[in-house]
């Protein structure tokens, strides 16, 4: 029976807080601030309508430290949840100390102004939490997140050591539009077009974005065709699990939405350097954000299915090398009928759900800044059959063939 404050109400943070509201033995009471209260306040309504639980609301800009220190100190949550965007992490987490709350989010660290994802940020503040007896736990989406789980779940049943990780993220949606992100499409396009970054034999092996592409036939979606990225969980759990030689991510895209990136590309509209426009600054990108559907609006008319999940090969626990295949199905249009929102931010806010609960509960604790794979997967991988991520593990003939 623990008080919650989650921050930002994106698609992310309502599904987070409808599932929640649907856990009140474990979030006994909820808050959600962000910066636009409007914004949670029809989530609180939702969430009534859905649930019968009512929740309190806030407006709150998360960048404004002492701002978010005094609504902790009137709220007394035992943990925030930050589901509002990156660039808040290390402001949130700030807050978070001055007032003595354990913290969680769903996606590392990025400055404004230069597209890095990186742990180092997050990371240099061990000490403080250590020494403050609070916990942080870092990416407890789905990927990071469930990805991550879902790789020590394997090497703790099946293997004696993982070689090879592949992760494979496919949202074999359509929702209709000729250009949309399913998630903040800011960091989104930060994301596909930075350069590509794969572990292999313990150094770092880069690759234009978007350049390498291999076709995979994903369970209950078909063939897609998915691309090599970087992904902040390589860098986790390269730390971690540092016998995995080779961790790679791949998603997968259409070629329209390549086809408009490119363009969008090639014309500038991507960048996140100032351009004076008739005397005042603005960001290509942060005017492109606004002209885009809001991820959020793709709800009702996004049909399909996302597949996510990690391939690994290594040294069974029976002595033999073998390829296990971990995965979840979702389905867009049940996770619209259950939360209000689509298969994306259903698959993200679940596992926050989950992750906070884990804090909430005790089942995951200690004093530190933590990533989600160095906690024991069993009691997160229920909730995740539990509460509308079932996962499946299958033997693959062998590795991958690329
Ligand atoms: P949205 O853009 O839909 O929502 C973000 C919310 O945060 C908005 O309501 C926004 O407010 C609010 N916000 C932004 N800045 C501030 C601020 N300074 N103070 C308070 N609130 C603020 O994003 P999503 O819901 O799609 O994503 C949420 C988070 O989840 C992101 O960090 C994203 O990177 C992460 N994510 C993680 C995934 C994973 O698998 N690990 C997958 C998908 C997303 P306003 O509406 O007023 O702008």
């Amino acid at each position: 029976m623990s008080k919650i404050l989650v921050i930002g109400a994106g698609g992310v943070g309502s599904v987070a807080v409808h599932k929640m509201a649907m856990n009140a033995d474990i979030f006994s009471h909820i808050s959600l601030a962000s910066r636009t209260k409007s914004k949670c306040d029809a989530i609180a309504a939702s969430v009534k309508e859905r649930t019968g639980v009512d929740i309190d609301t806030f407006g709150l800009d998360a960048d404004d430290v002492p701002a978010t220190r005094t609504l902790l100190n009137q709220i007394k949550p035992s943990l925030v949840v930050n589901l509002a965007l990156p660039y808040q992490d290390l402001n949130i987490m700030d807050a978070c100390l001055a007032a003595g709350v354990h913290y969680m989010d769903t996606a590392n660290y990025e400055p404004l102004d230069v597209a890095k994802f990186e742990y180092h940020w997050q990371w240099a503040y061990q000490d403080r939490y250590k020494e403050a007896g609070l916990t942080a736990l870092l990416g407890s989406g789905f990927d990071p997140g469930v990805t991550s789980v879902f790789t020590t779940y394997l090497k703790k049943h099946y293997f004696d050591r993982i070689d090879t990780l592949d992760i494979l993220d496919c949202n074999g949606g359509d929702h209709g539009q000729a250009f949309a992100t399913n998630f903040n499409p800011e960091i989104n396009i930060r994301e596909v077009t930075a350069v590509a970054r794969h572990w292999e034999n313990g150094d770092w092996v880069e690759t234009p974005a978007m350049s390498v592409k291999q076709s995979f036939d994903f369970e209950a979606v078909g063939p897609k065709n998915m691309y090599l990225m970087y992904h902040e969980e390589i860098e986790s759990l390269k730390t971690h699990l540092p016998e995995i030689k080779r961790i790679r991510f791949w998603m997968t895209f259409g070629d329209a939405y390549i086809m408009h990136l490119n363009v969008l590309q090639a014309v500038g509209m991507t960048r996140i350097d100032p351009v004076l426009y008739e005397g005042k600054e603005i960001i290509p990108l942060q005017f492109l954000k606004a002209v885009l559907p809001e991820p959020a609006s793709l709800g009702p008319t996004t049909k399909g299915k996302t597949n996510i999940g990690c391939i690994a090969t290594g040294l069974g626990k029976d002595g033999k090398e073998k390829t296990l295949y971990i995965y979840n199905i979702c389905d867009h249009e049940d996770a619209y009928a259950e939360t209000g929102n689509q298969a994306v931010s259903y698959t993200t806010g679940v596992p926050a759900m989950i992750g906070a609960a884990m804090l909430l509960t005790g089942k995951w604790s200690g004093a530190g800044v933590w990533n989600i794979e160095q906690f024991d997967p069993d009691p997160f991988m229920d909730m995740l059959n539990a509460h509308g991520l079932p996962w499946q593990v299958k033997e693959l003939d062998g590795p991958l063939g690329f």
